[in-house]
């Protein structure tokens, strides 16, 4: 992936650019973790870097960036720049193109993300970045409480950024944040759920907790829950406690995934219908929340006779033949009452003998 964006930044500088990775990935790579994106800046305006990859460029442009798609691997090219204003303490509104690398790292968020690599894989650090690597502490180019009233999503990227890397926030960042927070308010639920999942979904989510909630980003994000969450296993289940479904944007399977989790709240996970009609990740989340060891969840789900519907061994039409009845409702009932006693250990998954059941009991 990093030679690819190598040969792509050779490009750029052979039609007179300077081009450089920036940002989590030089960031990533210097802690031997693995990074997902490349991030690219360079001299070249958006419809320069166009002129030089004609066919690989995606049509919309916006605040200055261009993706370019190689070999399938996507990199967000931003020309260099200084923002003047922003709008609502998020977006800037205006924002000029410069000529120089060292000025376009200082509008950018974390030291940490500020190292560069040149097109021979020499790193290139301005503003020290690698100390703060080190240290495995966060700190904001320039002036904190204006780098977060400036933009207020940089609040919660800090916060990010802290609980993926196990870094701590320098004193002054922490202060700023006290100083900032109300901004959050400002900022989208959608955006705010984008950054709350990186942080609910890394290993490392108990720190991330602790430190929202020693800064008191709880109540700016209103969730009031988020002292009492029980469990970190997983990212719904953090979110089911929290309860605010009808204030952050869910899809339809994810409240239907938390209205599960809460009703197995309240039923007997070990019962092999619940475990049978919920599901074995619903019913691992419910178990963990409740303080119930997940592997004797597991167990006993893997030990139910069947898991689903078609795992029965017969079907509606063999059942109509063996009444002798034309298909009708009748068989939903028939075969719903068979699938609980098939679950139940009551009647073996076995054709003559599920057989018999039928005609001992639906006969007429
Ligand atoms: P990752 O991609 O691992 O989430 P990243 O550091 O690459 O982390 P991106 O969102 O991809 O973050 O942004 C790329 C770079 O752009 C950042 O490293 C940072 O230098 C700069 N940047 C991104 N968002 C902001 C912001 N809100 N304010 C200032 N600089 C930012
Ligand atoms: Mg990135």
């Amino acid at each position: 992936m990093h030679d690819i964006a190598l040969k792509l930044i050779k490009k750029i500088e052979e039609n007179g650019y300077v081009a450089y990775i920036v940002g989590g990935f030089v960031r990533d790579y210097l802690l031997k973790i693995p990074s997902s994106d490349i991030d690219i800046c360079t001299n070249a305006t958006p419809s320069q870097i166009r002129t030089i990859f004609p066919h690989s460029c995606l049509p919309n442009e916006a605040y200055g960036s261009i993706t370019v798609i190689l070999k399938n691997v996507h990199f967000e090219i931003t020309t260099f720049r200084r923002e003047i204003s922003y709008m609502n303490n998020r977006k800037p509104i205006e924002f000029e193109y410069i000529n120089d690398l060292y000025e376009d790292l200082k509008r950018r968020d974390f030291v940490i993300n500020t190292i560069c690599m040149d097109k021979d894989g020499n790193i290139i650090d301005l503003l020290n970045g690698q100390k703060d690597l080190k240290k495995r502490e966060i700190n904001t180019v320039g002036d904190s409480y204006h780098k977060f009233l400036e933009d207020s999503l940089r609040i919660l990227r800090a916060i990010r950024f802290a609980t993926i890397l196990n870094f701590s926030l320098s004193e002054d960042v922490k202060e700023s944040i006290r100083n900032t927070k109300q901004l959050v308010r400002n900022l989208s639920y959608h955006r705010k759920k984008e950054e709350l999942n990186k942080i609910f979904a890394s290993i490392n989510v108990r720190y991330g907790i602790k430190l929202l909630l020693e800064l008191g980003l709880d109540q700016e994000l209103e969730l009031n829950n988020l002292k009492n969450i029980k469990n970190f296993d997983d990212l719904m289940g953090i979110w089911t406690q929290l309860n605010v479904d009808s204030l952050y944007p869910f899809t339809k399977n994810e409240k239907e995934i938390m209205k599960q989790i809460r009703t197995v709240l309240n039923l007997d996970n070990l019962d092999p219908l619940v475990l049978y009609r919920y599901g074995l990740y619903v019913n691992s989340i419910a178990a963990s929340i409740k303080n119930i060891d997940k592997k004797i969840v597991t167990q006993k789900y893997n030990a139910l006779p069947i898991k689903s519907k078609n795992e029965i061994v017969i079907n509606g039409k063999d059942i109509s033949k063996l009444l002798d009845k034309k298909p009708g409702l009748f068989l939903k009932e028939i075969i719903n009452d068979i699938e609980e006693k098939i679950v139940t250990n009551q009647l073996l998954n076995e054709k003559s003998k599920i057989e018999n059941y039928i005609l001992e009991h639906y006969h007429e």
